[in-house]
């Protein structure tokens, strides 16, 4: 056997350690909804590996997640038989953080306590919540499949270090025991663990089970106390909202309730079983990490956990989402290749964007206030999908909100059928200027004589919009123009113009475009006598197929 050795903490695990026991102890119930969450998601692996390695079970396919408690030695300790963990694993898996976002996550932080709390939250804290009521943590673990030698015993008190040695005779799978600080004796009851149990983990696959109690004493039998059946496969009629929003808790690790949920069973040609949240906050990995990386989503096939799959069942513009999807039909050996290119699989993505555009949609109807906080946290990623999913443009054109001339401060608030809807006579297109900032935007010289006519013109101050707009030629019917580009003809709209005097003013102008052609040269395309302007005396106009100014001055920053 190996001596055991004691090492140290990568960096940012140490960081985050110190964040979490300082900054999460009015959460601190939520470590045992962390701790039962990697016990079942250690079962999931366990029964996923089992698939293609049946002898992985050794005999013992009954998997659960026991808790015990010492009061006299202060420990409380949950036990599973799912996969477990090799010396390698534990050291990566337990000292490290392998999420990529981890860095950013800890750049982000304000020093704002309430606000980083939320953070931290979002970012799902783990396996590390343990340290918020214990000042030591031991962890012994044996991987399935692992001789029974191959044990490994992880100990530390989450400061900077910790221990790891060799354990001679472990079961399978992971037991991890918490020595309790000193005021946290509440945990070691099982009522109160009982009650947590059903709080935050009641809709836990595996069975949760706890010592039994006969006359007032604990017994060495144990007892399940969680209903077992995965919440999704359960009927929708016995399921409250706190059950949802403790599930998408669980699910998401956001302290927030979600905004909303859809749950559906699909039963036909395949059957399968949706069940989709809409976050009310961003989570932590839509805001950190690419587009490459998404998650959020999983797979299960006939309650087995496959992979979290959400590339494969939702487009990037939807990466916001969370949820599950089980399928009956799917073979359990599917691979992500096979899920790329399969049939049942589209037809679940096409069912996963319907349903998620209904809840943004039904948001949008019923609840102008959480829809207004999503379009603030999410707006942005929505616009992707005009570019991306040109079958349901027009649908996602709808939910978009912009800054507007006529809306107060810069908030985006004003959809396209708010805009359509109050159209002058005579109008014929929804316009809108491009600009890196509100005050640019809303300030430009070539909509003065737009907004002097009461036109309202579309402000489009967001990094994306210009790109967006390059998909979006027309919603309902009615083209969206770039009021800086080309010809604006205003002769048919209300108030509109007097052809005389801008003939005369036209004729009275001629030497001074002349002398300003002169001047120019080779820097401008053409002078013109314009009918943007009323205050201003002369403006940038593009001709209508060229860059925006505000694009082609991205792209020269970009080094193009
Ligand atoms: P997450 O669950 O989001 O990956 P955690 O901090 O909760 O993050 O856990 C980190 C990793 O440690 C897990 O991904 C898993 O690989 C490993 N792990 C934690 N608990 C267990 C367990 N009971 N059995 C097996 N592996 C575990
Ligand atoms: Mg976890």
């Amino acid at each position: 056997t190996v001596a055991p050795q004691t090492r140290k903490f990568e960096a940012e695990v140490a960081q985050v350690l110190h964040l979490v026991t300082h900054s999460l102890y009015s959460h601190k119930e939520i470590f045992l909804r962390e701790l039962i969450s990697n016990a079942s998601d250690a079962c999931d692996k366990l029964r996923f590996e089992a698939i293609a390695n049946p002898s992985l079970s050794e005999g013992d396919a009954d998997l659960h997640v026991d808790i015990t408690f010492d009061a006299d030695a202060r420990t409380l300790t949950l036990r599973d038989n799912g996969i477990g963990m090799s010396r390698d694993e534990v050291i990566e898996n337990i000292g490290t953080i392998a999420r990529s976002g981890t860095r950013k996550f800890l750049e982000s932080l304000s020093g704002d306590s309430r606000k980083d709390t939320q953070l931290i939250g979002q970012f799902g804290v783990g396996f590390y919540s343990a340290f918020i009521v214990a000042d030591k943590v031991t962890l012994v673990t044996r991987r399935a499949g692992a001789d029974a030698s191959e044990g490994v015993k992880w100990e530390s008190d989450g400061t900077g270090e910790y221990t790891i040695s060799a354990v001679a005779d472990a079961p399978r799978g992971t037991s991890v025991t918490l020595h309790l600080k000193e005021d946290e004796s509440e945990f070691l009851n099982r009522w109160t663990l009982r009650s947590l149990v059903s709080k935050y983990s009641d809709h836990i696959a595996f069975p949760i089970r706890l010592p039994k109690e006969e006359e007032g004493k604990l017994t060495d039998e144990f007892e399940t106390v969680n209903h077992v059946a995965a919440l999704w496969t359960r009927p929708k009629s016995e399921l409250k909202d706190e059950d949802y929003q403790s599930f998408y808790k669980a699910l998401s690790h956001d302290f927030n309730d979600a905004a909303s949920w859809t749950h559906n069973r699909v039963e036909g040609n395949q059957s399968y079983t949706v069940l989709l949240y809409l976050p009310s906050k961003p989570p932590f990995d839509a805001m950190f990490s690419g587009r490459d990386e998404r998650k959020g989503l999983k797979l299960y096939i006939r309650r087995v956990f496959i992979m979290d799959a959400s590339e494969q069942l939702l487009p990037a513009y939807l990466r916001f989402m969370r949820g599950v999807v089980d399928s009956d039909d799917l073979p359990l050996n599917v691979s992500r290749e096979i899920l790329q290119d399969n049939r049942l699989v589209a037809q679940i993505r096409s069912a996963c964007i319907k349903r998620s555009l209904d809840l943004l949609e039904k948001l949008a109807n019923d609840d102008a206030e959480k829809f207004q906080a999503f379009i603030d946290s999410f707006g942005n990623v929505l616009k992707e999908g005009i570019a991306e999913d040109a079958a349901n443009r027009e649908r996602i054109a709808k939910l978009l909100r912009f800054a507007s001339t006529r809306s107060e401060g810069q908030t985006r608030t004003v959809s396209l059928d708010d805009y359509i809807g109050r159209m002058v006579a005579g109008q014929e297109a929804i316009y809108y200027v491009s600009a890196d900032s509100f005050a640019a935007a809303k300030g430009s010289p070539q909509i003065e004589a737009l907004r002097s006519r009461g036109i309202e013109v579309l402000l489009m101050i967001d990094r994306i919009d210009e790109w967006m707009l390059g998909y979006l030629n027309e919603y309902n019917g009615k083209r969206l123009r770039n009021a800086a580009k080309g010809d604006i003809d205003l002769t048919a709209i209300a108030g509109g113009d007097d052809k005389d005097a801008r003939e005369a003013a036209a004729k009275a102008a001629e030497p001074v475009v002349a002398r300003l052609k002169e001047l120019l040269g080779e820097r401008v395309k053409d002078v013109r006598i314009s009918q943007r302007l009323t205050d201003s005396p002369s403006c940038l106009v593009l001709d209508e197929y060229d860059m925006a100014l505000h694009l082609q001055r991205l792209m020269r920053e970009a080094g193009h």
